[in-house]
């Protein structure tokens, strides 16, 4: 299904100059069809950061092309013109580090994004209600992001990855913090996400909880990439 969910042909990152230009990606191929989630591994500094911000359009590739949903983002240089509305409509990021907006209470966080897009407020944040109560942290939904305990934190950052149903989804070690119910809450969450909107997912991660639960891995090292099949183990 060439022009759907996320396609990446012989992506290169080379970061700095001569002597000291540090090859982050060495032609990088990857495939993640719509509804499909897939795991991302490799020890650190292989390059999976890298990859991940290639992918969302926050640093620009060297070399080689990128298709997200049924547009080139990018072959040997970038073919959007307005990078940011790509990010804003097309990708959801998950970081590991929560990022909340300090002053927004918890619903108002994951609902800002859809009212940004025009969603009517009551509506947005009957969606970000939904979503919060998917990840059990409805709760909090009144709370500030500096009340929660770390693990809620990064429930409700999930939450607003979320929201808008991007197409596209990028999630660096999103599990990290969480005990192992959670994580597997979390990914199940992904999962359901994937199938019901048709969104490509890749999970960045460490977390051994989660890796047996991709049906694809994609490992990296010294900025090469090989594909396996996970274990693909059963999320009930
Ligand atoms: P990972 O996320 O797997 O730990 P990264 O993608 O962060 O790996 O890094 C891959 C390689 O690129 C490492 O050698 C790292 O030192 C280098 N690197 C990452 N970011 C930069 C940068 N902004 N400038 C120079 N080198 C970088
Ligand atoms: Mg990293």
């Amino acid at each position: 299904m060439t022009g759907h969910g996320i396609h990446i042909e012989n992506l290169s990152k080379r970061y700095g100059e001569g002597d000291t230009a540090v090859f982050a990606l060495k032609n990088v191929n990857m495939h993640v069809a719509p509804g499909e989630v897939v795991g991302l591994i490799g020890p650190s500094g292989s390059g999976k950061s890298t990859l991940l911000k290639c992918l969302g359009a926050v640093i620009e590739p060297t070399a080689g092309r990128m298709t997200l949903g049924n547009e080139r983002i990018y072959d040997d240089g970038w073919n959007v013109r307005d990078l940011r509305a790509l990010r804003r409509d097309k990708i959801g990021f998950v970081f590991q580090a929560p990022y909340l907006i300090p002053f927004l209470d918890v619903i108002d966080n994951v609902a800002l994004l859809p009212m940004l897009a025009k969603m009517p407020n009551a509506e947005a944040r009957r969606t970000a209600l939904d979503l919060l109560r998917a990840l059990d942290v409805q709760h909090r939904a009144t709370a500030m992001p500096s009340q929660l305990s770390g693990g809620e934190q990064q429930r409700v950052a999930i939450a607003r990855g979320l929201v808008n149903r991007p197409p596209v989804i990028l999630a660096d070690e999103p599990t990290a913090p969480l005990d192992s119910e959670r994580a597997m809450a979390v990914i199940r969450i992904i999962n359901d996400m994937a199938r019901k909107f048709e969104t490509a997912i890749v999970v960045v991660t460490h977390d051994e909880k989660i890796i047996p639960t991709f049906k694809r891995l994609y490992h990296i090292r010294d900025g090469v990439t090989h594909e396996e099949a996970g274990e693909g183990r059963s999320l009930e």
